[in-house]
C-alpha cells in the first residue's frame, strides 16, 4: 500500500513543478499580492473576467513548495467560476482548515490539502493564495 505521505508529497510536488498557471501575463482586471512571512512565501494573483466570470488566473511568486503548490491548485479549482462561486470556495477551504465539515465536491482537489490541517505552520503557506484571493474577493 502507498503510505499517505507519499502520496501527499507527489501531489505537492505535481502543482509545484506544473507551471500552466504560473507568470504575469500581459493584461488583466484584478491583482493582489499577498506574503507569508513566517516562511517567506510571496504570491500575487491575476484574474482575467469574462461574462461575469474568471476566466484565467495566473499567479506569480516565490516561497516553500506548499504555497506555490497551493496557488496552482486555487488557480485550476477557480478558474471559469464566478466570483460568488469561488467566494464560496474559499470559505469551504478555510473552514476545511479549521477542522470544519466541508464538502469535498465544491473543493475538488483543493480538498487534498485537508491532511495538513493539523500543522499550523504548513497551514500559513497553504493558505496564502486562498488569503490572497479572499482580499480580491472582498473589495470586489
Ligand atoms: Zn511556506
Amino acid at each position: 500500500m502507498t503510505d499517505f505521505n507519499d502520496l501527499y508529497s507527489d501531489f505537492i510536488m505535481y502543482h509545484y513543478k506544473k507551471n500552466d498557471h504560473r507568470g504575469k501575463p500581459e493584461s488583466y482586471d484584478l491583482c493582489e499580492k499577498g506574503s507569508n512571512l513566517s516562511c517567506g512565501d510571496e504570491i500575487t494573483l491575476y484574474l482575467s473576467l469574462e461574462d461575469g466570470r474568471i476566466s484565467r488566473i495566473r499567479f506569480d511568486g516565490h516561497g516553500c513548495t506548499m504555497s506555490q503548490s497551493s496557488a496552482s491548485v486555487l488557480s485550476e479549482v477557480l478558474e471559469g467560476k464566478t466570483m460568488a462561486e469561488a467566494e464560496n470556495i474559499v470559505r469551504e477551504f478555510e473552514g476545511m482548515l479549521r477542522d470544519e465539515r466541508f464538502d469535498d465536491e465544491i473543493l475538488g482537489e483543493a480538498a487534498f490539502f485537508e491532511g495538513l490541517k493539523n500543522y499550523p505552520l504548513r497551514i500559513k503557506c497553504i493558505t496564502l493564495p486562498w488569503l490572497t484571493m479572499r482580499k480580491i474577493l472582498e473589495r470586489e
